[in-house]
């Protein structure tokens, strides 16, 4: 029997929800602390005390001296420090060994020290996205200074094993630079005793507030700062303090969960997974079992099924979810994280990650398996014509009764050139999306794929049934079919400003 429709956010390694204690805090610092930290008035002095007390509270959670913490604007930013610090390196020791499943805040700004003449040596995760220290024992070299290994995997859940790993580098000589956004309120993190040189972190994966984040830096340890400016943290991160984010940060860390409390959340993940194979027996777990993942995090292949069609119809029916693959802004790539475990691209566009949080219940466990089965079924699925680029025809685009929506995420950023005649709406402009309402046929386009299916099954909800929806998006489209698009690059009538970004 099919159940009511209920809202399932199953997308806590996205963001998590902010806490009624953590919105208290953040308001009352917004309302009660107006002043600059680094003023020296009792104001100033107030609110320098906030920053200080976030300080202590994070230092305490971690087991950390205060000093060692550093607040930045994300861990984006704290991950970006492997740059400073990586330029303190001694020239003859310019090598970094790194997780290739690393989040693309690590990656890209390791890309930048390759591109700077440091050498970058990437370890080989197992199908598990598990990497032990023999791996590194099997990479080692003399110029490596530096490994870089996440504590735990934003997609798959994986955990990794920090304190052999560091304990390898420490004995070698090199420093450890660890990436515990997706860590931090899933284990314990004792950070001394993992013997870690540079951690970091994130406030909204702990329902703290979004844009905050902190770094941590072992005593001792070779640092430069990355964002120069003022004297705030010390002289080692410049620019006034963000107090609100950081009293939310301090409430989300008093909130973070002992072990214990974890137990129930990895058994309702564990019968979802039963619940899914038994569905689906071709299901692939790319994630480890029992305690080497992350106890609300799973992510699965289900061969034979597009994960941006999944997530649209897991959308329509209310359940949030992230697909495996990355949506970059150039083209609709496979997840580089499922790749380094050796999954095939076509495996990596049918692999979705579930990531449940404290509030998932067993109420949710079995609405989502329901919904899974209907969406499995694929009966659903017949509802929305999916084209793939090689099926579009200039007849198809030009017909006269076709209304075409091209859905933009963000629409003060350039991309591709909408088809000709398109509307373009903003994923959400809720009046704008009201407004479709055409007696003819709707074929909706987006920029990589995953936008249209989501706006085409709410679109659905609404009441619409001819609806098609262009596959891999019109960056897909320009790849695989250069033909077309030139022609209808003549034609286009989209904005100048549009048609800049090349895949
Ligand atoms: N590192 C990991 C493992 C993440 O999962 C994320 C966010 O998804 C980040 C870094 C980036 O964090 P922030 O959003 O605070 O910049």
């Amino acid at each position: 029997m099919f159940r009511l429709r209920r809202n399932v956010n199953c997308d806590h390694n996205a963001t998590t929800p902010v806490s009624r204690s953590v919105r208290l805090a953040m308001a009352k610092a917004l309302t009660g602390f107006q002043a600059n930290p680094s003023t020296p008035y009792r104001e100033g002095r107030q609110a320098a005390f906030i920053v200080d007390r976030a300080r202590r509270d994070l230092a305490a959670a971690l087991n950390v001296a205060p000093e060692t913490i550093i607040f930045t604007s994300g861990a984006t930013e704290a991950n970006n420090h492997v740059r400073s610090i990586a330029a303190t390196l001694p020239p003859g020791r310019r090598h970094i060994i790194y997780n290739p499943m690393e989040h693309p805040a690590m990656l890209e700004p390791l890309r930048m020290l390759e591109r700077d003449g440091f050498g970058l040596t990437a370890a080989r995760p197992d199908h598990l996205g598990r990497i032990g220290v023999s791996e590194l024992d099997r990479l080692w070299r003399p110029e490596v200074a530096l490994v870089v290994m996440m504590a735990a995997n934003n997609e798959t859940g994986t955990f990794y094993d920090v304190r052999g790993l560091s304990a390898a580098a420490r004995a070698r000589g090199a420093l450890f630079f660890s990436d515990m956004v997706q860590a931090l309120g899933k284990i314990p993190l004792d950070l001394a005793g993992l013997g870690v040189d540079y951690a970091t972190f994130s406030a909204h994966k702990i329902s703290g507030p979004k844009g905050t984040g902190a770094l941590y830096v072992r005593k001792g340890a070779p640092f430069a700062p990355l964002v120069v400016g003022g004297g705030q943290e010390g002289g080692r991160r410049a620019g006034t303090e963000s107090l609100h984010n950081l009293a939310g940060f301090a409430a989300a860390v008093k909130e973070i969960p002992s072990p214990a409390r974890t137990s129930g959340l990895r058994r309702l993940k564990e019968a979802f997974v039963e619940g899914l194979l038994e569905l689906h027996p071709g299901t692939q777990l790319n994630s480890p079992p029992g305690r080497e993942s992350q106890p609300g995090t799973v992510s699965v292949t289900l061969p034979g099924f597009d994960n941006a069609f999944l997530l649209g119809q897991l959308d329509y029916h209310g359940i949030s979810v992230a697909a495996g693959s990355a949506c970059r802004t150039g083209a609709n790539e496979p997840s580089h994280v499922l790749l380094a475990m050796g999954l095939s691209a076509e495996q990596a566009r049918s692999t979705l990650r579930l990531s449940f949080g404290p509030d998932f219940s067993k109420k949710d466990l079995r609405y989502l398996l329901d919904v899974f089965r209907i969406v499995l079924a694929g009966q659903e699925s017949r509802a929305i014509d999916v084209i793939l680029p090689g099926s579009v025809t200039e007849d198809f685009i030009f017909r006269k009764d076709l209304t075409i929506v091209h859905v933009k995420r963000f629409p003060g950023l350039k991309g591709p050139r909408p088809l000709p005649g398109s509307r373009v709406i903003a994923l959400g402009d809720k009046p704008a999306w009201e407004g479709v309402n055409p007696p003819g046929p709707v074929f909706l386009t987006c920029e990589v794929g995953y936008d249209a299916p989501i706006m085409a099954w709410s679109l659905r909800r609404r009441g619409l049934r001819d609806l098609s929806v262009l596959a891999l998006g019109l960056w897909g489209l320009k790849l695989g079919r250069p033909d077309l698009w030139r022609r209808l690059d003549g034609q286009g009538r989209g904005t100048p400003e549009d048609d800049s970004n090349e895949p």
